[in-house]
């Protein structure tokens, strides 16, 4: 007889509780999850694994997310902002090094300094590679206008987590007003839809108060959007945020890798042809965890071409790795690991997802 994993799997559609059965799931049932969705990668998207070269631009933020070590109640920190010449060494590097990609992340802010800097930076990059990079940016919310300046200066990715889409743990995760709104979130997502962005957004998991049930949840809401690219990993506690109060009622680390994994795994089953990154966090709980992300489903690896006298500053979590790695040397270790995946790199070529070209073509439709 089918044990109960087995039979979720053969369907075309997960229900809630399916889901948290999956999520549930451990030992030989987690392998089943684990080797399907490498089949669904196989035939979907290939063994081709994408890389975006990671600027993070500034950590100086505006806002004050309970669980972010750059947050700006955080005192400690020394607030930096990466000049031009240096992010354009950086789009320099990705295009010599045959990256298809680079990938733009900050702090958020919405002056008009900031805004007006962000676009010139890409016409910059634009030029200097001949509109060859393609660039991500992961600059938070923002009006739909500055969403437009950015798409029409050369941006055409955009990421923005909802970081959970349970309203409530939203809202005891982050402080209850204006700046830290829901529906606000929510929304940018949509503008961003609207303006002609590959949309990517992505939870953290194990978070303190969240439940099997959540996570399912996050599961529904990426497939009712209709997302082209999600980023999901572990939440990870950092001393010097508020969040760290709750330390003693998280599940182990080890459990918050593999419940990432599954969850990668689950999302490659249920959304076929989107982009999902291998990320960062999951490499701070396991040393192979990006190789293990890909292993289960993602598709996407974003080496950090930040300069390496920046990077103690962007440290959104304790024990972040490679901080201290020059970028050939990031580059080095990770040809080998994806290798080592069963995977090839896609040198030169931007990797979007087929989901967004799928989905744009049924809109002209
Ligand atoms: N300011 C932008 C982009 C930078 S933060 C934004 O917030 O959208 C990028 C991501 O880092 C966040 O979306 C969040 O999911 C993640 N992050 C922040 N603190 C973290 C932590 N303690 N553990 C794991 N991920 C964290
Ligand atoms: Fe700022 Fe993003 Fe960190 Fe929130 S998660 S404090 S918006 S950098």
């Amino acid at each position: 007889m089918q044990n109960t994993v087995e039979a979720i799997l053969e369907k075309t559609d997960f229900s809630r509780e399916d889901l948290v059965t999956l999520l549930n799931a451990e030992a030989h049932d987690q392998e089943l999850i684990f080797r399907k969705a490498a089949e669904v990668k196989k035939q979907f998207v290939g063994n081709k694994v994408y890389f975006r070269g990671l600027v993070e631009l500034s950590n100086i933020c505006s806002k004050n997310c309970y669980y972010c070590g750059i947050r700006s109640g955080n005192k400690v920190v020394d607030r930096y902002f990466v000049s031009d010449d240096e992010v354009l060494e950086a789009a320099k590097y990705a295009l010599d090094n045959g990256y298809g990609s680079m990938v733009i992340q900050s702090g958020e802010r919405t002056d008009k300094v900031f805004i007006a800097k962000v676009t010139q930076l890409l016409e910059k990059i634009k030029n200097l590679s001949a509109g060859k990079l393609g660039i991500t940016l992961s600059m938070g919310e923002q009006t739909e206008e500055t969403y437009r300046n950015w798409f029409e200066a050369g941006a055409h990715r955009y990421l923005i987590r909802i970081e959970t889409s349970n309203r409530e743990l939203y809202y005891k995760i982050h402080p209850q007003d204006a700046r830290h709104d829901y529906d606000y979130r929510l929304n940018a997502l949509r503008l961003l839809r609207k303006t002609g962005y590959n949309v990517g957004t992505g939870v953290m998991i194990g978070l303190p108060f969240q439940t099997i049930e959540d996570l399912a949840g996050d599961l529904l809401f990426f497939r009712e959007l209709d997302i082209d690219m999600a980023g999901m990993g572990p939440y990870i506690e950092h001393k010097d945020t508020p969040l760290y109060q709750y330390k003693d009622i998280l599940i182990p680390k080890k459990d918050r890798f593999y419940l990432s994994l599954k969850m990668v795994a689950i999302l490659r089953i249920m959304m076929k042809d989107i982009n999902i990154a291998a990320t960062t966090a999951m490499q701070t709980l396991d040393k192979q965890g990006r190789e293990k992300a890909l292993k289960v489903g993602a598709n996407i690896i974003m080496p950090n071409l930040t300069p390496v006298k920046y990077r103690e500053g962007y440290l959104l979590y304790e024990d972040k790795p490679c901080i201290n790695e020059e970028a050939s040397e990031c580059r080095n270790c990770l040809e080998a690991r994806i290798h080592i995946a069963g995977d090839e790199i896609g040198y030169g070529e931007w990797g979007d997802s087929k989901h967004f070209a799928e989905r744009v073509k049924r809109d002209n439709e």
